[in-house]
C-alpha cells in the first residue's frame, strides 16, 4: 500500500517544480488492520461472558430457577467472571509488550521461577490427576521476571488445559550447545498440522470451544510469542495429534554470566 504525496518546491513564492514523495504504508496500514482486528475480537470476548452472567443473575434474581439448579448457576457466574479477570490481564499483558516500552532485566533463579508456576498451577493439575515433572540446571538468568514467568505460566497452563486426565507433563529447561532450551511436554490432544503455525496469532484456537469451556482467552500464546521476542528467544513447537505437544523457546547464552 502506498502513499502519495505532492508537496511544491518554491523559489521566490514561486514555485518552480513539484516533488512527488510515494510512501510505503503497508506495514502501517497492516499494523492499523491488526489493531482494529484485535477490539473487535476483544469487544466480542468480552460481550459472551458478560451476557451468560447477566442472563443468569437475572433469571436467579426473578427467583424463576429450581433450588436444586442454583448453584450451577452460580458456578456458571463465577467462571465466566474469571474468564473475564483473565481476558483483562492477557490484554494488560499485550498492550504492555505493545508499547514498547523498555523493561527492567533482572537475575533471577530459573528453577524457582519455574517452581513457583508449578505451585499456582498444581491445584489445577490435581483435579484432572497429571502429573509434573520439572528438570532445570541451576541457571541464574537475566531476564524481565515478570515476563519469563509468563512464557512459562501460559505454557504450563496450556499443557494442563490440552493435557487428557491423568495425563503428565515434563518441564526442563537447560543449557544447549547453542541456546538455553525451555520445553514444555505434555502428552494431551496435539495439534493439528495446519493450525502449528498460527497458535501463536491472537484469538487464534483450534477448537473454539474447547478453549473457552477450559478457560482459555485465546491470548496465551501471542503473550508467549511477544515475550519470547523480547528476551532476543526462537520459539519451539512439535505436535502429534492425539499424542501431545513441546512447546517452547530457545534463549541466547547471552542471558546468563
Ligand atoms: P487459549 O487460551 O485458547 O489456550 P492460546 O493462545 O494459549 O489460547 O493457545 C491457542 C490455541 O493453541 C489453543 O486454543 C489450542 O487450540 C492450541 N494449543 C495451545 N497449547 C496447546 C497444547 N499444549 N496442546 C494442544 N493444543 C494447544
Amino acid at each position: 500500500e502506498y502513499s502519495l504525496v505532492i508537496s511544491p518546491i518554491c523559489e521566490h513564492d514561486r514555485a518552480i517544480g513539484f516533488c512527488l514523495l510515494f510512501l510505503d504504508i503497508t506495514e502501517k496500514a497492516h499494523a492499523e488492520e491488526l489493531r482494529r482486528e484485535f477490539s473487535a475480537n476483544v469487544s466480542h470476548e468480552l460481550k459472551t461472558p458478560l451476557q451468560t452472567i447477566l442472563a443468569s443473575s437475572e433469571l436467579l434474581s426473578a427467583g424463576v430457577v429450581k433450588s436444586e439448579d442454583v448453584k450451577d448457576f452460580i458456578t456458571k457466574i463465577h467462571s465466566e467472571a474469571s474468564r473475564l479477570v483473565s481476558l483483562i490481564d492477557d490484554c494488560i499483558s499485550i498492550s504492555e509488550l505493545d508499547e514498547g516500552s523498555t523493561m527492567q532485566f533482572d537475575k533471577i533463579n530459573a528453577y524457582s521461577l519455574i517452581d513457583d508456576v508449578v505451585n499456582a498451577l498444581q491445584s489445577a493439575a490435581d483435579n484432572k490427576k497429571i502429573s509434573i515433572n520439572t528438570s532445570c540446571n541451576d541457571i541464574k538468568l537475566n531476564c524481565v521476571p515478570h515476563l519469563f514467568y509468563e512464557i512459562v505460566y501460559n505454557l504450563v497452563d496450556n499443557a494442563i488445559r490440552y493435557n487428557k486426565v491423568g495425563g503428565t507433563i515434563e518441564i526442563s529447561l537447560k543449557r544447549g550447545p547453542s541456546a538455553f532450551e525451555l520445553r514444555v511436554k505434555d502428552s494431551g490432544i496435539g495439534i493439528p498440522k495446519d493450525s502449528l503455525d498460527r497458535i501463536f496469532e491472537r484469538f487464534y484456537r483450534v477448537d473454539k470451544s474447547h478453549s473457552r469451556a477450559s478457560g482459555g482467552t485465546g491470548l496465551g500464546l501471542s503473550i508467549v510469542k511477544h515475550a519470547v521476542l523480547y528476551h532476543g528467544g526462537k520459539l519451539f513447537v512439535e505436535s502429534t495429534l492425539g499424542k501431545g505437544s513441546t512447546i517452547g523457546a530457545d534463549f541466547p547464552l547471552s542471558m546468563a554470566d
